[in-house]
């Protein structure tokens, strides 16, 4: 039976990838960790869902670079959006905390591809179900655009990888909705999962995480069990407040 690694951010398609990767068989676990708010809690939470699902060929993968890179990259492009020369409507793009970091999840996907031969896994797990169509908007579900990264990704491997390795995206045609009903019939525990951007004890309801994981629980009309009270469906419908500043490196 081929042995399969799971890309696990800690995160709620994360849990529910884990749980689908272990039904298939073997697993190893890769977490990768980098400087942002939540990333000690997401590691703890990796490591408990792992501990959950009897895995224990886990491993966290530290890149320390992309945070001095991020804040680098927010540092030029906010420079940029108020620059005379920058009346481009895509140099307006907001940059915010939540801004995708460019490039880091192809960094992921490699990373996790070198993680999966030294395991002896031959297939790569990713909890793609969304991509934001473009840096500083709220994440909008776009099935296409994920199938598209994840065949690209997966041809730059064939070109790379001396063993077949094969990635695996069953979440790709999912909307949250979709993946909190899937985790409520598998009995999976989303109270180890974490979407909060923010370090806050408790989610700040605010951010593109918050936001999203509100509206797949809203969506399968269950509670969140990370949540002391439910998320009401007015407060997703009201526009997202300013995201706070990056955290410098
Ligand atoms: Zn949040």
């Amino acid at each position: 039976m081929n042995k399969s690694l799971v890309l696990c951010s800690g995160g709620l398609n994360s849990a529910v990838l884990v749980a689908l990767a272990r039904e298939a068989g073997p697993v190893a676990l890769l977490h990768a960790r980098y400087e942002r708010p939540p990333a000690k809690r997401e590691a703890d939470l990796a490591a408990r869902l792992a501990a959950h699902y009897k895995i224990n060929d886990a491993l966290v993968l530290d890149l320390p670079h992309i945070a001095a890179l991020r804040a680098q990259f927010t540092a030029t492009a906010s420079t940029s959006t108020t620059s005379e020369n920058a009346a481009t409507p895509s140099a307006t793009t907001r940059i915010g905390a939540d801004t995708p970091i460019p490039g880091l999840l192809a960094t992921l996907v490699g990373a996790a591809a070198t993680a999966a031969a030294a395991a002896g896994a031959t297939r790569v797990w990713l909890g793609l179900s969304e991509i934001s169509a473009r840096p500083g908007e709220e994440s909008q579900p776009d099935p296409a655009q994920a199938r598209e990264f994840a065949q690209l990704m997966e041809c730059a491997l064939a070109l790379t990888s001396p063993i077949p390795i094969t990635l695996e995206t069953p979440l790709i045609d999912m909307t949250r909705g979709d993946i909190v009903m899937l985790a409520r019939r598998m009995e999976i525990p989303l109270k180890l999962s974490w979407s909060c951007w923010t370090s806050g004890d408790t989610p700040c309801q605010n951010c593109t995480g918050c936001r999203s994981r509100a509206r797949g629980f809203l969506d399968a009309t269950t509670p969140d069990p990370i949540l002391t009270r439910p998320v009401s469906p007015n407060s997703l419908n009201a526009p997202q407040a300013a995201a706070p500043q990056p955290v410098s490196a």
